[in-house]
C-alpha cells in the first residue's frame, strides 16, 4: 500500500475518499452490479484527472490513465483492508478460538434455514403426564454428548485432555439421569473419536434434547452455555445459569453465527430468548441436532488453561454434574433427588491422585540416581596417550 501511495501525485489522494464513496454508493444501489464497480470508478477517476490536470495532449492522457490506475487500486486495496479488519473482528475473542474446529461439515440441513422454530420446551414438558395409575408417562430421552475422544483429545492444559474430562462428566450425568428416569443415548461411552460434528446432531433424531460437554481455554473463567441461533425456549439454559452460577463464575449464554463467526449474547425473558440470531448455527452438532428437529445446548464447563477454575472444577465437579442434572430435570418437570453419594469419593480419588503422582515421583527420582551414577563413574576416552618428553 505505502509503494502505491509513493508513486500517486499528491493532489489526486483526494480522489482516493471520493472514489470510496462513490463506490460504497454504487454498492447499496440495487440496480447496479457489483462486478462492475472497479471498472466504474476507474473510468471515473481518469476523467476526473483528465480535468484536473487540463492537459488533453496524449502525454496527459497517458499520465491520467496511470494515475487513475493507481487511484482506484489504492481504494480498492483499502476497501479491501477494511473489509478483512471487520472480519476478523468476530475472532477475537480467544474462548471462541478454542473451539473453531467444532463448525465441521455443512451437512445436509433439512429444515429450511430461515424458518425460525417456534417450539420451546412447553411440548416436552407436555410428554410427562400421569398414567392411570398416577405414575409419570416416561421416558424423556435426552442424548448426551462428550466433546471429542480418541485421535482428538481437545484442549490439553496442566496435564489433562479435555475428551477425558468431558467423558468423565457425561458418564456420571448419564448413569443419574437412568436412576432418575430419562432415557439416555450417547455419542460416546469410551475414548473413541465419535465422528464428525454435524453428523453426531443427526444421531439426536427421537430424543428430546442434546447436550453436549466441552471444556474451554483460551482466557477467561466460568461456565458458558451455547445455543442454537435460532432457539426460543430459554428454560434449561436459565437453569443451567442459575445452579451453575452456584459455583463459579457464570460467563455467558451465546450463540455464534455460521456465516462470520460472530458471537452474540443471547438475553432470556420469562424462559424464553427475546432475541433470536437469523444465522446457521457455527457449531456442526448444534445444526445437526436443530435439523432433525431437537433442541440442544453446548455446554463449556469451565477454563482449563485457568488453573483457577481447573482446582475450582476438579475439587468440586460432582456439584457440578449433579448441577446440570438437576437443570435437566427442572426444565422436563421431573422430581430431581440429589446423589446418596457425598463428594467423599472425589476425596478418596483425589487421595488417589496424589498417590499415583508420589509413584511418579519416585520412579523420577531413581532414574536420576542412575545417570548420577553414570556421570560419577565417568571416564574420559583417550585415543593416544600423550608422551612425555624425556
Ligand atoms: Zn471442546
Amino acid at each position: 500500500m505505502e509503494y502505491v501511495l509513493n508513486y500517486i501525485v499528491a493532489e489526486y489522494l483526494v480522489l482516493i475518499p471520493v472514489l470510496y464513496i462513490v463506490g460504497v454508493f454504487l454498492k447499496t444501489s440495487k440496480f447496479f452490479n457489483d462486478k462492475y464497480i472497479p471498472l466504474t470508478l476507474l473510468g471515473l477517476a481518469i476523467i476526473l484527472i483528465i480535468f484536473f490536470q487540463n492537459n488533453f495532449t496524449f502525454q496527459g492522457i497517458a499520465q491520467a490513465l496511470i494515475q487513475g490506475i493507481l487511484i482506484t487500486g489504492a481504494t480498492v486495496l483499502s476497501n479491501q483492508v477494511f473489509k478483512q479488519l471487520q472480519k476478523d473482528k468476530p475472532f477475537l475473542s480467544l474462548a471462541a478460538v478454542a473451539n473453531d474446529d467444532q463448525k465441521g461439515e455443512m451437512g445436509t440441513i433439512t429444515n429450511n434455514s430461515e424458518t425460525i422454530k417456534t417450539v420451546n420446551y412447553a411440548p416436552i414438558i407436555g410428554m410427562v403426564n400421569n398414567n392411570q395409575e398416577g405414575g409419570k408417562v416416561m421416558p424423556v430421552k435426552v442424548y448426551l454428548d462428550a466433546g471429542h475422544g480418541g485421535n482428538d483429545p481437545g484442549a490439553v492444559y496442566h496435564g489433562y485432555q479435555e475428551k477425558d474430562l468431558n467423558l468423565e462428566a457425561i458418564l456420571y450425568i448419564g448413569k443419574r439421569l437412568t436412576e432418575l428416569g430419562f432415557t439416555v443415548g450417547y455419542s460416546r461411552t469410551t475414548d473413541i473419536n465419535p465422528g464428525e460434528v454435524f453428523a453426531r446432531g443427526v444421531k439426536t433424531q427421537g430424543y428430546n434434547y442434546l447436550l453436549s460437554i466441552h471444556c474451554n481455554a483460551g482466557g477467561g473463567s466460568g461456565a458458558e452455555v451455547i445455543v442454537n441461533c435460532k432457539e426460543i425456549g430459554a428454560v434449561v439454559e436459565s437453569n443451567y445459569r442459575t445452579e451453575l452460577s452456584r459455583l463459579n463464575n457464570f460467563r455467558k449464554i451465546y450463540s455464534r453465527k455460521y456465516s462470520n463467526g460472530a458471537i452474540i449474547e443471547r438475553n432470556i425473558v420469562s424462559g424464553k430468548f427475546t432475541n433470536v440470531v437469523n444465522d446457521l448455527d457455527w457449531y456442526g452438532i448444534l445444526r445437526g441436532c436443530w435439523s432433525v428437529g431437537v433442541s440442544g445446548d453446548l455446554l463449556e464447563l469451565f477454563f482449563m488453561d485457568n488453573i483457577n477454575d481447573l482446582n475450582i472444577y476438579l475439587l468440586n465437579k460432582q456439584r457440578y454434574w449433579e448441577a446440570i442434572i438437576k437443570s435437566i430435570c427442572l426444565t422436563f418437570g421431573i422430581d430431581y433427588q440429589e446423589s446418596s453419594d457425598d463428594s467423599s469419593n472425589i476425596k478418596a480419588e483425589l487421595k488417589g491422585e496424589i498417590e499415583q503422582l508420589k509413584g511418579i515421583i519416585s520412579d523420577k527420582e531413581a532414574e536420576i540416581n542412575i545417570l548420577q551414577a553414570e556421570i560419577d563413574s565417568f571416564q574420559p576416552i583417550t585415543l593416544y596417550q600423550k608422551k612425555e618428553r624425556t
